[in-house]
């Protein structure tokens, strides 16, 4: 048989703590009637260990390090497996090179990474195997989950990986699969931190797959970071222009590029806690090709502080054709990436990573444009990002919102709407962020305010 659907489920490192989630895993996976892959992410914890490992090369203990990595995993089973030992040990040559070597070369800092996500396979593998669950474990360099080839950072070239996909997974089995990394040429490329989210929705895409399932460890998407607000509440549907918006203007529930992939074949994603699972198809939140119209219009305030703006100013800058396309293909060159671009007549202002700016310090005062009289660099700020499909055509919502922030006295930086049809975004400053996340959200959908902060 060879037409049934699949679906991919996704479970993340905060599902996979200690021993008795595993059992929680299987019981959810017992629920599905249709053959599976399964992703899943490092044990909780892992990949940030990783990192520390590979930050401090030179001190490294690798004998250590790999007898620290075989107890988290081999603790998640009753009896050591021989197989998953010989995986935990499979880098070792690597970390004793790298170590040698005193660097981390791009190619061994992605592989190393990747590792978390091997272990986390085998050892699904082997536990669903030895409770009577067929599964086998299939690795993207096997079925040619094909990257940009960009490391630390990759996109997945969705044709060109649909159609080794194909193929590989034609058959109606069951299989685990590590997150996080695809292959260019031979060589693992990872998706970027939280990638097993994007790892999941592009083998979706690949498969066609029926939906995609994200196990995570809260309730889906909010209507703000409940770390800022305090009476958020769950937000039970959105649209992937919605989603997409959330995920790229710092809502951490979800990938930045999860939702690509899915909203080109429509095919709908859920969310759900495995902590406060029900049943399959009740997820926390729904996202797909129909949102739902709120009365509220916004359905979710998110934001990001890893944000600069440099704003290049001049008496005319904003008239003179082609200064942009020079500044952009000058950071293009140098892998930056501009998250948007805010122009008036006398400045552009262009949005860049915090971790950008001293990249970008050096290549502006290289520069040479004649329009252009003076470079500025704001670090303290925030960008807060209010969505909701139809915000821009109804009426009002854009007042509401910058009054609802002046009436705290808090200083709007830059605005910007009309760059996507469902977000407005705007700029403060870092040390009244969650003064006006909650000035808004108490504006749209009620509830008390934190008093301090
Ligand atoms: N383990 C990786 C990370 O922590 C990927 C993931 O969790 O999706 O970023
Ligand atoms: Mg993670």
């Amino acid at each position: 048989m060879v037409d049934m659907k699949k679906i991919v489920v996704k479970f993340g490192g905060s599902n996979l703590k200690k021993k008795e989630d595993l059992s929680k895993i299987l019981s959810v996976i017992k629920m599905y009637k249709q053959p599976l892959v399964v992703v899943v992410s490092a044990v909780n914890g892992v990949t940030d260990r990783l990192i520390d490992a590979l930050a401090n090369v030179n001190h490294l203990d690798v004998d250590r390090l790999l007898i620290e990595l075989s107890s988290i995993y081999q603790s998640f089973l009753d009896v050591k497996n021989a197989e998953l030992e010989t995986r935990i040990y499979e880098i070792k040559d690597l970390l004793l090179g790298t170590k040698l070597i005193g660097q981390v070369p791009d190619f061994i800092y992605d592989q190393v990474l990747s590792h978390g996500e091997k272990c986390s396979s085998l050892l699904l593998k082997h536990y669903f195997n030895q409770r009577g669950l067929d599964f086998e474990e299939a690795l993207p360099e096997e079925f040619g989950l094909i990257t940009d080839g960009r490391f630390k950072n990759a996109t997945v070239e969705l044709e060109a990986a649909e159609e080794k996909l194909k193929t590989f997974f034609q058959e109606d089995k069951n299989y685990v699969v590590p997150g996080f990394y695809g292959i260019a040429g031979g060589q693992v490329t990872l998706l970027g931190r939280g990638g097993s989210d994007y790892s999941a929705t592009s083998i979706g895409y690949c498969l066609e797959a029926e939906r995609v399932d994200l196990y995570k460890d809260v309730s889906g998407f909010m209507t703000c970071d409940p770390k800022c607000v305090i009476s958020v509440k769950p937000v039970k549907k959105l649209n992937y222009d919605e989603a997409a918006e959330l995920s790229y203007f710092g809502a951490r529930i979800l990938h930045q590029t999860a939702v690509e992939p899915v909203r080109q074949k429509n095919i709908p994603l859920y969310i759900y806690n495995l902590n406060s699972f029900t049943s399959i198809g009740n997820p926390d939140t729904i996202i797909s090709f129909n949102g739902s119209v709120t009365r509220t219009i916004i359905k979710s305030l998110s934001f990001t502080d890893d944000l600069a703006v440099i704003r290049f100013k001049g008496s005319n800058v904003g008239r003179v054709p082609g200064l942009l396309g020079q500044i952009a293909s000058t950071f293009g060159d140098h892998r930056i990436n501009i998250k948007s671009v805010v122009t008036s007549q006398t400045s552009i202002n262009v949005l860049i990573s915090s971790q950008d700016v001293e990249k970008c310090k050096k290549l502006t005062s290289k520069m040479r444009i004649a329009e252009v009289e003076d470079v500025f660099y704001r670090t303290d700020i925030s960008l807060i990002a209010a969505v909701g499909d139809g915000i821009l055509k109804k009426p009002g919502v854009a007042a509401r919102i910058f009054s609802a922030v002046s009436r705290h006295s808090i200083n709007v930086e830059m605005i910007s709407a009309g760059a996507s049809h469902v977000t407005i975004y705007f700029l403060v400053n870092l040390k009244d962020r969650n003064r006006a996340l909650q000035a808004i959200h108490k504006e749209f959908f009620g509830g008390k305010e934190h008093e301090d902060s």
